[in-house]
Formats: C-alpha cells, sequence, structure tokens
C-alpha cells in the first residue's frame, strides 16, 4: 500500500541519515576511547567511573558499527550459491559463542538443495543475527536447532529455532523496529538489518514465538527463476 511505501522511504532516509551519522561519531570515539583507557591504566584500576565511561564507550561503539552495516546493504554482490555452505559458514563462526553459553547447535539440511542467487556477506549477516539472538535467548543453554529446506517450488526456506524465553504477543509486533531492545547490553538493530536484507533478497521472514517454549524464525528465500 502506499502507505507501507512512504513507510519503507522514511525508514530508508533514516538509514542512510543513521550510517553518515555513525561515519562521523567514530573517529572522535576511538580518541574518546583512547584517552579513557590511557586514563583508566595510569589510574591502576582505581577509578570505577572510568570502567563505566569504557563500558559505555563500547556501547556506543557497538550501536555505532551496526549501524554502518545499513550504509553497505547497496553494493549487493548477487551470486549463485549454495546456501547450505554458507550456513555451514555461519555455524563455524558461532561456535565459541555457543560453546560459551551451553547451547547445543544441529544444523538439518536437505540434500541436493538448489542454488540461489544472493549476496553471501549480508546473508551470513542475516543468520549471524538470528543465531545470537536464540543463544542469547537462551541464559540457561539449549539446543538450537537449523534446518533449511525446499518450500514449494519456488523458495528455499531457513529455519532458526530455540528453546529460549520466548517474545510476549505485545512485544511481537516491535520487534524490527530500530533500536527495539529488551536487553541491557543489546542494539536493537539486528532485525532490523536482517528484514531489509532479506528483503533485498524478496524473500520474506516470519517469526512464531511462546513464551516459556521458544521461537522460530523463518526465512523464505526465493529460487532463481527458471528460463
Ligand atoms: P538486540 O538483540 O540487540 O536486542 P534485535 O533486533 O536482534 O536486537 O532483537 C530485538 C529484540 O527481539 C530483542 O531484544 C528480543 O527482545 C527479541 N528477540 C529477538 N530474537 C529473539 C529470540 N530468538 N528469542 C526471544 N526474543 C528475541
Ligand atoms: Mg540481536
Amino acid at each position: 500500500s502506499e502507505e507501507m511505501l512512504i513507510q519503507t522511504e522514511k525508514l530508508s532516509i533514516a538509514g542512510q541519515l543513521a550510517a553518515g551519522l555513525a561515519h562521523e561519531i567514530r573517529n572522535p570515539l576511538t580518541a574518546l576511547k583512547g584517552f579513557v583507557k590511557l586514563m583508566s591504566l595510569s589510574q591502576k584500576g582505581q577509578s570505577k567511573y572510568l570502567d563505566v565511561m569504557e563500558s559505555e564507550l563500547e556501547r556506543i561503539e557497538m550501536i555505532v558499527s551496526e549501524l554502518l552495516v545499513l550504509a553497505k546493504p547497496q553494493a549487493s554482490v548477487f551470486k549463485r550459491r549454495r546456501i547450505e555452505a554458507i550456513l555451514q559458514d555461519v555455524l563455524t563462526l558461532s561456535e565459541t559463542q555457543a560453546i560459551l553459553h551451553n547451547v547445543q547447535i544441529q544444523p538439518e539440511f536437505a540434500e541436493g538443495l538448489p542454488e540461489i542467487d544472493c549476496d553471501e556477506n549480508q546473508m551470513k549477516q542475516v543468520f549471524i543475527n538470528f543465531i545470537k539472538n536464540a543463544i542469547e535467548a537462551m541464559p540457561g543453554g539449549g539446543t538450537l536447532r537449523m534446518f533449511a529446506s525446499l518450500a514449494g517450488q519456488t523458495h528455499i526456506r531457513v529455519r532458526v529455532q530455540d528453546e529460549g524465553t520466548g517474545i510476549p504477543k505485545e512485544q511481537l509486533a516491535h520487534i524490527g523496529e530500530p533500536f527495539y531492545t529488551t536487553k541491557t547490553k543489546g542494539t536493537g538493530l539486528g532485525f532490523m538489518i536482517s528484514k531489509k536484507i532479506i528483503e533485498g533478497h524478496n524473500g520474506r521472514l516470519e517469526i512464531a514465538s511462546e513464551v516459556g517454549v521458544g521461537t522460530i524464525v523463518d526465512v523464505h528465500l526465493p529460487l532463481p527463476e527458471q528460463d
């Protein structure tokens, strides 16, 4: 609808602005971080204020680096790729984090899946975000299942399923809004960025969640058109 179109346009202008701002903020931030570090070294850990400053600066840095990703999707490079190979790379990257949080990752990739046209780095970013969220939703550990299969004749479906806290209904509607987070150390940007990338691939994102049971994130990605 027209309303949605305006929304999307607003978001992309906001995204460009945010990315520009992030660039501007990065240099002074690096200088600040350096001096705070120097000060805390010379105080030999005596000032708790400096520790707070350091961790708050790290938080700003995290937000800024996630915002910078918003500037990148313009430079998409689409190539024909096996999604299982990309997911396998992502699993390797996520292994340490999973072990640290007592999470066991179980991949189930169907055999003989057709290749899709995608930007490999962007796809990795998407699933790194979803896996990170799944791990963070299971503070006591658990099993994270990851599926890849055909969805009808036209799409591949990748599913990330956790046994975590789940998402209350009233929160579900807000997920993917810029800066919406329920975590003290969250940025609230991961979902928005992932959604943007998936839309850039003409794909679709679905979340199903039940409090106390877990969350399922489904990504549908179109197969290349036959000709
Ligand atoms: P962040 O992880 O920095 O908070 P995201 O955009 O990745 O930002 O996620 C936004 C919010 O969505 C999270 O703060 C959390 O409340 C919710 N969320 C996302 N994924 C899950 C999940 N797998 N289980 C429970 N809650 C989730
Ligand atoms: Mg996240």
